[in-house]
């Protein structure tokens, strides 16, 4: 017999009925192509999401069609996020970073029905326009008509578009099991696989995230999430801002120009936000440089490459911010586990080893389990020294990759690729991507490990490890690092610094010097790039 409860559907829909029943006036701030800033509230954009609702029924738009984005964060995306998955098709968005190559499989292999794309990306778009072959209508994010003069019939303006339709839409009962988004992995190697997240997934990682021990988020907040909308859905920040009803301030495409981001989050009164260290490390400089306090700064949540050690210190001891390291994917929507230090566990520690228990990737949120396996499938001890292939599995991990069943889970368990340890109070540590993994006389070499110790050196940003053959011992570590000052530190110097901080036989065999190091549309050092440069090398 079953219980008897009410069977509610956890849907994207419900999020937006309490967002605008509950909080209407909540303001979002968003810095636009045709606006420098524009401000509206949470009840506007749900308003107009009942006009795009009513856009894709003039197109035709069936429950399940897939519609794309290619957009920065602002108040025209999150409309859409909402008014496309509400209505019952899938918010398909699509990273403008992406070589036009991938853009256009990705578009193609999900037959996205419409595309809406900010004016940035018009030539991106024209440049394979001719091979979308599902696409009937570019749809231009702006109020500016004379963005699409001369392209073609296809080609329109959104503001003109929806500005012709009613605010009222008899939202469909969706079925939580439904799709709401997609959004596609970066590939660094094959082609990117498709991550179709259902309404359910979304909302019970809505309420994950939001708990006191996760961002902790209520409605006195303010956020500004970094973290483009391209990218699993921006960390889930839009579904969280509707849900408990705080304010919402969006950079637009000048996110990654921090002068603009210390003066939103100022004058904003920012008090959380979401990014990728690369971004904090330009923050970082900039208010040094400044000598600005961001004073209402108090959370930042760290997340997509591990925290360094020292912008870790900058935030936490000079700008006094509480750190939440993330990690997850976008294959876990995206968070898998959250460092959010309890004293009363590591009371033992003295300061340095509390520190290095603050940098790790965290203990997993409820809903996600971790399992550590060897590569002989055996499961390996939680005593944060043996390190394993790292799977997961929860509500909010994909089942199965769209329009990809020869790709499959094995016994309910994703592998995520990661290699880490987990230790006896669950802190999990990424040690390395399995791919990166340098093999040593039959030892395991982490090369984020020598990573993030090279890049705990004050002038040093970009530094990546790769593994070179070598007739000995199989594989050697070659230590590349990103230099723009043009002062070079000797081999004797990276050693001399590197020394106490990683095992003796870690330590790379040689150093070089490139120019800039080569990242994913996602903000990842692409080791497969550089494999390939240091493809001939030898010791
Ligand atoms: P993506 O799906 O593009 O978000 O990339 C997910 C991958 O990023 C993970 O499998 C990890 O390898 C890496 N990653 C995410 N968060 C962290 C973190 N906090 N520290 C180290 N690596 C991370």
């Amino acid at each position: 017999m079953l219980g008897s409860m009410m069977n509610s559907q956890l849907t994207i829909t419900s999020i937006m009925k309490h967002g605008k029943r509950i909080n209407p006036n909540k303001e979002v701030v968003s810095i636009t192509s045709d606006h420098e800033e524009h401000r509206c509230t949470l009840n506007d954009i749900f308003e107009r999401s009942g006009k795009v609702a009513n856009l894709l029924k003039t197109h035709n738009i069936e429950k399940g069609d897939r519609i794309a984005t290619l957009a920065w964060n602002d108040f025209r995306h999150m409309e859409l996020y909402y008014g496309i998955s509400c209505s019952g098709a899938v918010c398909h968005t699509i990273n403008p970073k992406l070589h036009p190559d991938q853009v256009s499989f990705i578009a193609n292999d999900a037959t996205d029905k419409l595309i809406f794309l900010d004016v940035m990306f018009i030539d991106l778009i024209k440049t394979i326009e001719a091979e979308l072959t599902s696409v009937k209508q570019f749809i231009v994010l702006t109020s500016d008509a004379s963005v699409v003069d001369g392209l073609g019939d296809n080609w329109s303006i959104y503001e003109d578009d929806i500005s012709a339709y009613s605010n009222e839409y008899d939202w469909p009962e969706l079925d939580e099991n439904d799709p709401s988004q997609l959004c596609y992995t970066s590939g660094t190697t094959g082609n990117p696989k498709g991550v179709q997240y259902t309404h359910r997934s979304l909302v019970l990682h809505t309420m994950a995230a939001i708990a006191p021990d996760a961002f902790s988020i209520s409605k006195n907040d303010c956020i500004l999430p970094i973290v483009p909308m391209f990218h699993v859905n921006s960390w889930g920040i839009p579904y969280m801002a509707a849900m408990v009803g705080c304010k919402l301030v969006f950079a637009g495409q000048k996110v990654a120009e921090p002068e603009t981001l210390s003066r939103l989050m100022q004058n904003e009164g920012v008090t959380l936000s979401v990014g990728v260290p690369t971004v904090w490390n330009l923050l970082a400089q900039y208010i040094q440089k400044n000598n600005i306090s961001l004073t209402t700064l108090k959370r930042l949540v760290v997340g997509g490459t591990a925290m360094p050690a020292h912008l870790y210190r900058y935030f936490q001891d000079e700008q006094d911010m509480t750190i939440l390291h993330i990690w997850g994917m976008t294959e876990m929507s995206p968070l898998g586990t959250l460092n959010h230090i309890h004293a009363k566990e590591v009371q033992d520690l003295d300061d340095e080893a509390f520190f290095e228990q603050k940098l790790k990737q965290g203990i997993p949120i409820y809903g996600v389990e971790l399992k550590l396996i060897n590569d002989d499938g055996q499961e390996v001890a939680w005593d944060g020294k043996e390190s394993g292939n790292l799977l997961v599995r929860g509500p909010w991990v994909v089942d199965q990759y769209f329009n990809r069943p020869d790709v499959k889970n094995v016994d309910g368990w994703f592998d995520t690729g990661d290699i880490s340890t987990i230790d006896q109070y669950g802190y999990m540590k990424i040690t390395d991507r399995s791919k990166d993994v340098i093999k040593s006389g039959g030892e395991w070499i982490s090369s984020v490990d020598i990573e993030n110790a090279m890049m705990s050196h004050p002038d040093i940003f970009h530094a990546a490890v790769i593994g070179i053959e070598h007739p000995k011992w199989d594989e050697r570590p070659l230590l590349i690092i990103e230099n723009h000052s043009g002062d070079s530190l000797s081999y004797e110097e990276v050693v001399t610094f590197l020394t106490g901080k990683i095992a003796k036989w870690w330590m790379p065999n040689a150093v070089e010097y490139v120019e800039e190091i080569p990242m994913t549309a996602t903000g990842k050092m692409h080791k497969l790039k550089l494999r390939e440069k240091f493809e001939q090398y030898s010791f």
